[in-house]
């Protein structure tokens, strides 16, 4: 790296070896347009040059493998009906192998040379009874033995059937970098860490880790190529997030609630129907914190099924009250919002607060009463639907929005909560049941503040989960009737996906007509319920079961969402190995709302895939959704998980969220030490590297 032929940004057909063909198929086919885009395109593994295996041992497993042997005979073949290919026999002291090209005919033919030794590197099938290695990278020994770099480790990258075809392979990147490497100068490959940072942490240099991530020597530097590049990676995302967080909190006011008042301390002393737990205490004090600054809030609280959140969001509003200001709490679903608006209107009975509930089904005058109960203050809390964002919807002065279950929200719709002020934005905390592993929500919300309630209310008894096969059947339905004459109530549900919808409805009803003669009218009453029912009816069932007069509710996930029925304690979950790990721990989250001992039948066939397997073992082990959020992410990746994909922040390119805890532990800390010593950041290298990767993103960093 001396004197510069090239930048990051020249185009990559420029580079020595390329030209406009190569270029032109690098760009299409894995998006490299500039020499950076090569150069930060590292492998995804090394095969380890000093080890060769015999031809006897070789297995067919798919994976790369080196030989060393000689090459004792070629054959072109003329093919008749379909085109023509070279063989040849390879041989080393162990044993024969085949090899074969079905493209490049010609040149092969020409360039292979007989009677000499060659390393051979390529993945072992098996045709017609006999080993073949198909389209091998070859190199002659006596030239990987002259070889500039001593190798101990090759590159492999990901590439694509047409571009090996045309020769533009693994090799060839190699050679391409090394040109690129040597083509590039000091100052084209600038260190974006400060010494302050690399040197406690002991990572290497930026330019160390790009020679050593292409060309590892030893498995040292392969690590800490690796490291290095995990580090700045994340590093640069909490960096960006933190500064949209300052940008936001400069650019967005809202009121200080000063006072923490009468309202909120009547409640607090006198009608408050339990002892909170300290879990929520602490909740309750960062929220109060967070509300006191003329900063807006944004704070994510995170809370498993059950954790009491309800009581959390009901102090946060009386402080809003206290300090002469409207809340509101917008919940997914009408019955979720009638519930919340029901359990708080109860809390509140004794105390002079407003309370209003507005959804799609509230209408026509009754509506209009409320719109200007929110317009002239003199409605305090408004609890509803999405329908509280509406245009028309105007407060007096809204100082403290709500989301309940966020994940059922689009961002768009939150977002406009916040301008339902003219000057002063209101404090944001949305809540959500859907825990979230540290390592992802450090990634998505890193932006936002986080509050974990990780503690349940006390007394709760744990729900115990079973797993049973299709063929305990009788077993089950004895279970039911038992616990249906102890009087509790029962879910039974099955799985629903657009897909196969129509086969999943079918399977609803026969579940359900099938438990019919077991449970007969008028002793017994079996609700039913899905998604594809009219809302009316839909309501009126889960009315009827909510209200007690239905034993069992037979139902699709459409239940998944916060409905508290606290008498019901068995949830059967069907087909238990179509659900996702976190989906059906939002489900066995309806049970064990009450005093009684709750239970989870986990129902599903014998034949079962290792991942089911393991997601119902982690259903049966454990109970904790913080658990069961790290399993669902290991077992998915983070790619699936709920909320990543359209962030466009999780495609890293070696950093692994579940693997890589550690690193993404220290370069947070780092990031906020450094935005909190000085917005203003005091590292030119940081600051250069940011409006660079600032160009190449569009703002993402507003989540909330
Ligand atoms: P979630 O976090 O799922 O929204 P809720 O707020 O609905 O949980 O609370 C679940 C149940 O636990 C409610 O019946 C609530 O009254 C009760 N609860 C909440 N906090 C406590 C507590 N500290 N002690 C006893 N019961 C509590
Ligand atoms: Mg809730």
């Amino acid at each position: 790296m001396a004197q510069s032929i090239y930048k990051l940004d020249t185009p990559i057909e420029y580079v020595k070896g390329v030209g406009p063909d190569k270029g032109d198929m690098l760009r299409k086919e894995l998006g490299i347009h500039t020499v950076g885009d090569m150069l930060f395109t590292y492998p995804f593994r090394y095969v380890d040059r000093t080890t060769f295996h015999l031809i006897k041992d070789v297995n067919v497993d798919g994976d790369n493998i080196q030989l060393k042997g000689t090459l004792i005979s070629v054959e072109k073949i003329k093919g008749k009906t379909n085109r023509s290919r070279v063989t040849a026999m390879f041989k080393d002291s162990s044993g024969f192998i085949e090899l074969v090209w079905f493209q490049g005919v010609t040149w092969i033919d020409k360039t292979l040379k007989i009677g000499e030794e060659y390393i051979l590197f390529g993945r072992v099938t098996i045709f017609g009874g006999k080993k073949q290695m198909a389209h091998p990278e070859m190199e002659l020994l006596a030239q990987a033995k002259a070889a500039p770099i001593t190798k101990t480790f090759d590159p492999i990258y990901s590439s694509t059937e047409k571009l090996n075809a045309k020769g533009l392979d693994s090799k060839f990147r190699r050679n391409t970098i090394t040109t690129i490497l040597s083509g590039l100068g000091t100052n084209d490959l600038p260190e974006t860490l400060p010494d302050d940072i690399t040197k406690p942490l002991k990572l290497c240099t930026r330019a160390e880790a790009l020679v050593w991530i292409h060309f590892p020597q030893k498995d040292e530097q392969k690590e800490a190529a690796t490291n290095r590049i995990k580090f700045e990676e994340f590093f640069f995302v909490q960096m960006r997030l933190l500064q949209s967080k300052l940008v936001r909190q400069s650019k967005f006011k809202s009121a200080p609630f000063d006072v923490v008042g009468e309202k909120f301390n009547t409640f607090y002393k006198h009608y408050l129907p339990f002892e909170l737990t300290n879990a929520q205490k602490r909740v309750i004090k960062e929220i109060r914190t967070d509300l006191g600054r003329t900063q807006q809030m944004n704070r994510l609280l995170q809370g498993d099924v059950g954790s009491g959140k309800t009581i959390v969001a009901l102090l946060a509003m009386l402080i809003s009250i206290d300090n002469g200001m409207q809340a509101c709490l917008m919940a997914p679903t009408e019955i979720l919002a009638q519930q919340h608006y029901a359990s708080i209107v109860s809390a509140l009975s004794d105390m002079d607060v407003k309370v209003a509930f507005l959804s799609g089904s509230v209408k026509g005058k009754k509506r209009q009463v409320i719109f200007d109960g929110l317009a002239d203050g003199s409605i305090h809390i408004i609890i509803g639907t999405h329908a509280l964002i509406e245009d028309k919807v105007n407060f007096y002065h809204l100082g403290l929005a709500i989301v309940d279950e966020q994940h059922r929200f689009g961002v768009a719709q939150r977002a406009s909560l916040w301008k339902k002020n003219d000057n002063l934005a209101p404090h944001i905390l949305v809540m959500t049941a859907t825990p979230i592993p540290r390592t992802l929500a450090m990634t998505l919300y890193g932006d936002l503040d986080v509050s974990i309630i990780d503690e349940l209310p006390p007394g709760r008894k744990e729900i115990k989960t079973i797993h049973k096969y299709t063929n305990a059947r009788p077993d089950v339905l004895r279970f039911m009737k038992q616990e249906i004459a102890k009087g509790r109530q029962i879910y039974v549900v099955y799985p629903l996906i657009e897909e196969s919808a129509k086969l999943d409805l079918q399977n609803l009803q026969n579940g359900y007509e099938e438990l019919l003669p077991h449970f007969p009218q008028p002793d017994f009453q079996i609700s039913i319920v899905h998604g594809l029912m009219k809302a009316e009816f839909k309501d009126k069932e889960m009315q009827r079961f909510v209200t007690g007069i239905t034993n069992i509710m037979v139902a699709t996930t459409v239940i998944e969402v916060g409905v508290n029925v606290p008498n019901a304690s068995v949830m059967i979950i069907e087909n238990t190995e179509r659900f996702g790990l976190s989906q059906l721990h939002q489900l066995r989250g309806r049970v064990g709302r009450g005093a009684e001992q709750s239970y989870c039948i986990l129902m599903s066939d014998y034949k079962l895939s290792n991942d089911s397997r393991e997601r119902i073992s982690t259903m049966v082990s454990t109970n904790n959704g913080f658990e069961i959020a790290e399993a669902d992410l290991k077992l998915r990746g983070p790619g699936d998980i709920q909320g990543t994909q359209q962030s466009g922040i999780m495609d890293f390119k070696l950093l692994n969220i579940t693997q890589d805890r550690h690193i993404m532990d220290a370069a947070r800390h780092i990031a906020i030490k450094i935005i909190e010593e000085s917005p203003e950041i005091k590292y030119p290298e940081i600051q250069a590297e940011m409006t660079r990767q600032q160009k190449k993103h569009k703002d993402w960093g507003r989540i909330s």
